[in-house]
């Protein structure tokens, strides 16, 4: 079995804030091995299951938040930036895929750090379904007929990943009580509920219970920005089309295209407007 695991740093055991999420930042360095800390209990649970082909994608901010020369020696990383497929690198071809350090879609209550993908994007529909990063990267993990077998973060992602992909298991190790706090398990517990999880996300995979998540074609793509100004600069893109003064919408052939669509929107309206 071929396991992918893309992770991010927001849901990851210890981490509540800013501070401890960007290299210049003051906590950012014991974040790296709280980081590090999940991902080996990942492993863990997948080496319970029988579980031997590993690879994971460093999916936050720059990419290059993973400690290299502290890694087990059966996995390979994939790090750095400007990667076609961003977030789910490498996913294709695997057996199935792993959320890991995942958070809320941007304008989710009490959960901590919600975002999508940059500051600058407030709601992303794909066929009118509303998705953060967890539906955003199923989407296309689904198109390669990757499915996401489960997701690790606060309550709130875990929530979002089981409403829209019902087969995914979850490991919630903290409770947000705004958007920059939160109840955390302790490292320990935290460390256990993970391996569970990614033990029963595999059994269930195995069980034939996990499905891709496949977004029919054509994929209608519809991104409300935060400024009106960003929707001015989004229109360079071509074919996109403005619906009113916060949103862009176009229909593509594939998700991957959409993909490159909704990545284009986000570079372009990247950066706030000076008044
Ligand atoms: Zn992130």
């Amino acid at each position: 079995m071929k396991a992918w695991i893309s992770i991010d740093m927001e849901g990851i055991s210890g981490i509540v804030d800013r501070e401890q999420l960007l290299p210049q930042e003051r906590l950012y360095q014991a974040s790296r091995a709280f980081m590090l800390g999940d991902l080996l209990k990942v492993m863990e649970g997948l080496r319970n299951r029988g579980v031997q082909t590993v690879t994971v994608n460093d999916a936050h901010d720059g990419m290059l938040n993973l400690p290299w020369d502290q890694l087990p020696p059966d996995i390979r990383v994939i790090l750095g930036a400007n990667k076609p497929g961003s977030m789910v690198q490498g996913a294709r071809g695997a057996d199935f895929a792993l959320l890991v350090g995942y958070h809320a879609m941007a304008g989710t209550t009490a959960a901590i750090m919600d975002h999508t993908y940059s500051g600058e994007i407030r709601r992303v529909r794909l066929n009118g379904v509303a998705v953060g990063e967890t539906g955003i990267n199923a989407a296309m993990i689904g198109e390669w007929g990757v499915p996401v077998i489960l997701v690790t973060g606060d309550r709130a992602v875990g929530e979002e990943a089981q409403a829209l992909l019902p087969w995914v298991k979850t490991a919630v190790v903290k409770d947000a009580a705004s958007r920059r706090s939160g109840v955390l398990l302790s490292r320990e517990e935290a460390g256990s509920v993970i391996r569970q999880a990614v033990e029963d996300a595999v059994d269930a995979f195995l069980a034939g219970q996990a499905r891709p998540w496949q977004v029919p074609s054509p994929v209608s793509l519809e991104v409300e920005l935060m400024t009106t100004d960003m929707v001015d600069r989004a229109l360079y893109c071509p074919y996109m089309e403005r619906v009113d003064g916060f949103t862009v919408r176009q229909t593509f052939p594939s998700m991957a295209e959409a993909f490159r669509g909704f990545y284009t929107v986000m570079v372009l309206a990247s950066g706030r407007p000076l008044y």
